[in-house]
């Protein structure tokens, strides 16, 4: 491009931009919130389990205290979607997020299977991080001094070549986060290959875990589910049983409020976990469990309903890919991932330029999630990424901020050429 193009298509972006700034909009892509589109399909739930219904399949009144590992019948729906054996699956709470972090304090506070000493007495304890993540699993490891070390992501899952190099030679690394479904937030799913090589790979730590954050197992946007290698299975045959957690929960299922977590695992992983939760809690909302159940059914209900949430989603991941590539395509300003699945997109603008386009687009009236906030300790050395959430605006006022974002790209990226 000649100088006189830069200066042009600068000075055109300026006058997009200022155009756009000039409609005084307020939209918000920020986080990945259901839309309330998306929260109606659910409603059914709100009138059940309906008067006089309080028991479970074996008669257990669920309005008492008990059955820490949950209702039996909404695990055997969730079974088969999160890869673990329904005797091996907990249906607790309503966030994922929380029994994660619970997770790491009771590996912090209580040596885990496998283990010679708690987290918490060792020297120094380190996770692996892919890049770009989920900003809530680093805060997480931050809040409690654990280092982040960032490994990059490919299309296929974290680079297995770094992840296999640093936990054979580090006994400190004490686990990995993966989202492994139609990642937070590339949208990518791991491969065959990565997950024989995570359930495989020697570590130097003996009490290594790998905490398999399946958020998006369900939550597919094309009729070609993405289906990913069982890594409770495959750790299991590679003599390493322990070393997954899986966890989910139905936050983007149902209400991302008033929903179900679950967690699954080897049998002594369970039985540790669950003594550790037994302090404190007798039990779950066995009541929410059991709407859950009435509402989905089984895994076919499941999958009926997940189809309904996709009709409403796939044609905001389709308007974002469409404006982008109208407004970007060829301007090498920018490359996105056009996921199949899950509730993010990755944008990637020129080195440099990712904390300037979230100040451009803030100032114009669109929230974005900040920059950096896809990498530990919000640092984004390259200031590359930013995390795009389409689910939650309605499609008219959706199309209106990727134009505007669109635009912010085009002058942030111009605006360096130009300098
Ligand atoms: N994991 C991932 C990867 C997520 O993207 C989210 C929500 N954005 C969560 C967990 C939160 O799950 P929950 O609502 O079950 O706490």
């Amino acid at each position: 491009m000649t100088s006189q193009t830069v200066a042009e298509r600068h000075a055109q972006a300026r006058k997009d931009y200022e155009a756009f700034k000039a409609r005084g909009l307020k939209l918000d892509l920020t986080r990945g919130k259901p839309a309330p589109a998306q929260l109606e399909l659910s409603n059914a739930i709100l009138s059940l389990p309906g008067e006089g219904v309080y028991k479970s399949a074996d008669g257990t009144d669920l309005r008492n205290y008990g059955g820490l590992n949950g209702l039996a019948e909404l695990r055997e729906i969730f079974a088969a979607a999160l890869q673990v054996p329904a005797g091996q699956l907990v249906a607790l709470g309503n966030s994922s997020l929380s029994i994660m972090h619970d997770t790491v304090v009771h590996a912090l506070l209580s040596v885990l299977p496998g283990g010679e000493k708690k987290w918490a007495a060792q020297e120094r304890i380190a996770f692996l991080a892919p890049v770009p993540g989920y900003d809530r699993h680093f805060s997480l490891c931050e809040r409690f001094g654990i280092e982040l070390i960032q490994v990059p992501m490919t299309g296929e899952g974290p680079d297995m070549d770094v992840v296999e190099r640093l936990v054979a030679e580090d006994s400190g690394i004490k686990g990995i986060w993966c989202v492994p479904k139609y990642s937070n937030p590339s949208g990518i799913s791991y491969s065959d290959d990565v997950v024989r090589r995570l359930a495989a790979m020697p570590t130097a730590a003996p009490d290594f875990r790998i905490f398999w954050d399946n958020a998006y197992a369900v939550h597919h946007l094309t009729d070609k589910p993405s289906e990913i290698a069982d890594v409770l299975k495959l750790s299991e045959e590679a003599g390493h049983p322990d070393r997954p957690f899986v966890f989910g929960s139905t936050s983007k299922i149902t209400f991302a409020g008033a929903g179900v977590a679950f967690v699954g695992s080897s049998q002594a992983n369970v039985a540790w976990l669950l003594k550790n939760l037994s302090m404190a809690t007798i039990g779950h909302d066995k009541i929410n469990q059991l709407r859950h159940v009435q509402f989905l059914k089984d895994a076919e209900g499941l999958a009926a309903h997940m189809s309904a949430h996709a009709e409403i989603v796939r044609p905001k991941f389709d308007a974002v890919d469409r404006i982008l590539t109208e407004q970007l395509d060829g301007t090498d300003l920018a490359s996105w991932t056009k996921p199949e699945g899950g509730y993010f997109i990755s944008l990637d603008v020129p080195e440099g330029c990712a904390k300037r386009v979230v100040t451009l687009a803030k100032e114009a009236g669109v929230a974005l999630t900040p920059a950096g906030a896809t990498h530990p300790y919000g640092d984004d050395k390259a200031d590359r990424t930013i995390r795009v959430a389409p689910t939650f605006p309605v499609l008219s006022e959706l199309e209106v901020a990727i134009e505007g974002l669109a635009t912010c790209v085009r002058l942030a990226g111009y605006e360096k050429l130009d300098s």
